[in-house]
């Protein structure tokens, strides 16, 4: 305000950070942003927003934007400007080059959970109806695929059961994996207000999180466990509940298939999953967990809340079916103020996957194998689809090497960064012989592109994003694309050099289509959105406004299914050469790769990434807070600045990634959950020695 002046006007739209899905008042001078202030009218964030949101949006305009398309031949060449006409037809002609050399399948896409739902509806509907094949992923799949995997098999539908608001009747919360106070801050406000007026909690963490004792805030139980031994906790807390006589049998009975429950009984009474006999190997005492498990089933409206502490493990989608399991066995399904909650990370990462990103699902989770569902598309969109899933973007990296993957479309989405084990997927894309890269800044994984697209931010565009609670928001434009063009216009363009036709005028157009195509869509669009704020779906001919809980009377699959959750440990084992084990995360003020929030004045609060170790750990080898340490794993090495801290455990430390300097993922491995391929970013052995200054 002191530059500019007062705000003329403003325009309401959705905080393009993480999943809570703030409503945001982009307060507006001219065609220049003054401010941004929370929306009190925000379903999602009742007029709050965190430091991310409210002012972390000045990278939409920082000098570091490409606003020109460019291209090169050899990754080694210089970038050259061209014109979007000449950007576009090179891009396509490259595709097709490859297609005819390589074969059908032999390039692929992948969708970004920073853009639009309509963005990356238009995305897989250019892989599958133009490039011929479903080689299309998201980034959904280094975060919150087993969460889709897990949900859909035990309850029927791939996402949360509850509303924010619901945290609100809850009397005890139990938070596992996740880190809501850095993560989801403005929901976390909310769920600490919860507690101060007397719900009770229980976290189960490997580090001493925030909300483990802040002041006016104690959990009643930490279950601080050693990384990788989710489903052993989980196991434990069921068999205390089913051992002591604390189901919620007239809930079983009624709500779930009978014989799968009988089966899971039977399971988790085992000796072997008894809180003693899994103490071993989890590390927390056998009396807090069950006194943590009684809490649970018998301290009224019980929910789970949980984020990628619980996914990006090999037993990813194992952990979340054991939360389902453990919420159908108390009745805690199906109501306010209870439920299976995961706290999505990106601001669209519920929506990328709702819009059919995956290679094996269409719009709305609708599997490819299925010629009815296949048959709908393929009228709509005047194309035959393959029926078999195509490659998910792990198996993308592996068929590159192997020489018959060749070509990349990757809108948003920052891979080399991102991703686990660097080493291989540089080398996976520096074996292609057409990336095309479509981002507001030089990304890493521009570094091995051969066409720069340059996208837009969300100040730039319309459309809608959905949250973490299937609250679908509306994206307001409030200043011109700096390129020329939205996101969605150049996958649109980009279709028409590939010879498939798109002719949308509008965003709203790609939503009445996609409304048409998915059952939980149907009575969506941007007119209803607008008269009612948002809308959670499904919002179809059974809920005109939207469904704010799920599985109310029944589960969107008929019966609740429990599944046994075997523990296997991870394959990655600490041993003499790297006896510690490094898990990673996120801080308040920074974001993801940090592409964004690096580039903004959040970095006087974080300006790198930083090896939080325990006192213990850091003095057996000499380290003080503010020392280097070099970080070792199986896959690569980085070196970091040390933070001596409590937090942490003896024997585990922790990293964010934010920076792209400081490389954590050069140390994480390929090991990925066995359902989804979700890597497990959460467990890598390492040794960590004092280096001096890099
Ligand atoms: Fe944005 Fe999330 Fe912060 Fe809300 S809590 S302002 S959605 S980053």
């Amino acid at each position: 305000i002191a530059v500019l002046g007062q705000p003329e006007h403003s325009v309401v739209t959705t905080c393009a950070y993480c999943g809570v899905g703030c409503s945001l008042k982009a307060e507006m001078k001219g065609s220049q942003v003054v401010r941004m202030m929370p929306n009190k009218n925000g379903e999602a964030n009742e007029g709050h927003a965190c430091v991310k949101g409210r002012f972390a949006w000045g990278y939409a305009t920082h000098k570091d934007r490409i606003t020109k398309p460019m291209i090169r031949a050899k990754i080694t060449d210089p970038w050259r400007e061209v014109s979007w006409d000449e950007a576009l037809t090179y891009a396509a002609s490259e595709f097709r080059r490859i297609q005819a050399k390589h074969g059908r399948d032999s390039i692929g896409g992948i969708t970004s959970s920073r853009c639009t739902n309509e963005e990356t509806y238009l995305v897989q509907k250019l892989v599958r109806a133009a490039f011929g094949n479903n080689n299309v992923d998201t980034c959904a799949r280094v975060c919150h695929s087993p969460t889709g995997y897990g949900l859909k098999t035990t309850l029927g539908e791939s996402a949360g059961t509850q509303t924010f608001a619901s945290v609100e009747h809850a009397d005890v919360i139990m938070v596992i994996g996740a880190n809501p106070t850095d993560g989801h801050p403005v929901f976390a406000s909310r769920l600490k207000r919860r507690l101060r007026q007397g719900a009770k909690l229980i976290v189960v963490d490997p580090r001493r999180i925030d909300l483990v004792d802040t002041p006016h805030v104690k959990a009643q139980y930490h279950l601080p466990l050693r990384p990788g031994t989710n489903v052993a906790i989980v196991n434990a807390l069921a068999h205390v509940i089913v051992t002591e006589g604390l189901l919620n049998e007239a809930f079983i009975a009624e709500r779930c298939e009978t014989r799968a429950f009988e089966q899971w009984r039977a399971f988790v009474a085992l000796p072997e999953n008894a809180p003693e006999a899994t103490a071993d190997v989890t590390g927390v005492p056998a009396e807090r967990v069950r006194a943590a498990a009684r809490l649970y089933a018998t301290g009224g409206n019980a929910a789970i809340y949980y984020g990628l502490g619980v996914t990006e493990h090999v037993q990813g989608s194992t952990t979340v079916i054991g939360i389902a399991n453990l919420a159908m066995a108390t009745g805690n399904v199906g109501r306010e103020g209870v439920g299976v909650n995961p706290l999505r990370g990106q601001n669209n990462v519920q929506g990328s996957c709702d819009m059919g990103s995956f290679p094996h699902e269409l719009p709305g989770y609708r599997h490819i194998g299925d010629a009815t569902v296949r048959a709908e598309f393929e009228d709509a969109w005047h194309v035959t689809l393959q029926p078999e899933p195509g490659l998910r973007i792990p198996n993308m990296f592996d068929a590159a090497l192997d020489g018959s993957f060749k070509g990349l479309y990757c809108q948003g989405e920052d891979i080399v960064q991102s991703d686990p084990n660097t080493q291989h997927v540089s080398a996976a894309l520096s074996s292609m012989e057409c990336i095309v890269v479509q981002d507001i800044f030089l990304n890493e994984t521009a570094k091995y592109a051969h066409v720069f697209l340059p996208g837009s931010s969300f100040l730039e565009k319309d459309g809608t994003f959905t949250n973490a609670e299937r609250r679908i928001s509306r994206v307001r434009r409030v200043m011109p694309p700096l390129s020329g063009y939205a996101d969605w216009e150049v996958t649109q363009l980009l279709s028409k050099k590939l010879g498939y036709e798109m002719d949308y005028a509008h965003p709203s157009e790609i939503m009445d289509e996609i409304a048409r195509l998915t059952p939980t869509f149907h009575g969506v669009s941007f007119d209803l959105i607008d008269k009612l704020g948002s809308i959670q779906w499904p919002c179809n001919e059974h809920a005109p406004e939207g469904t704010p809980i799920m599985h109310v009377d029944e589960f969107v699959r008929g019966k609740g299914k429990f599944v046994i959750t075997q523990f296997i440990a991870s394959p990655e084992k600490v041993t003499r050469k790297y006896p510690l084990l490094l898990t990673t995360g996120r801080i308040l003020s920074q974001y993801n790769v940090g592409a964004q929030t690096r580039r903004t004045d959040n970095v006087r609060w974080h300006d790198e990434d930083r090896l939080e170790i325990h006192p213990d750990d850091a003095a057996e080898r000499g380290i003080k807070t503010g020392d280097w340490a070099g970080i070792e794993s199986r896959a690569g090495q980085t070196v970091l600045r040390a933070l001596v801290t409590e937090r942490m455990q003896p024997g585990v430390v922790y990293t964010t990634f934010h920076f792209p300097e400081s490389g954590a993922n050069v140390i994480t491995t390929d090991n990925s959950d066995w359902a989804t391929n979700c890597p497990e970013y959460k467990v890598t052995a390492v040794q960590v020695t004092p280096v001096e200054q890099p």
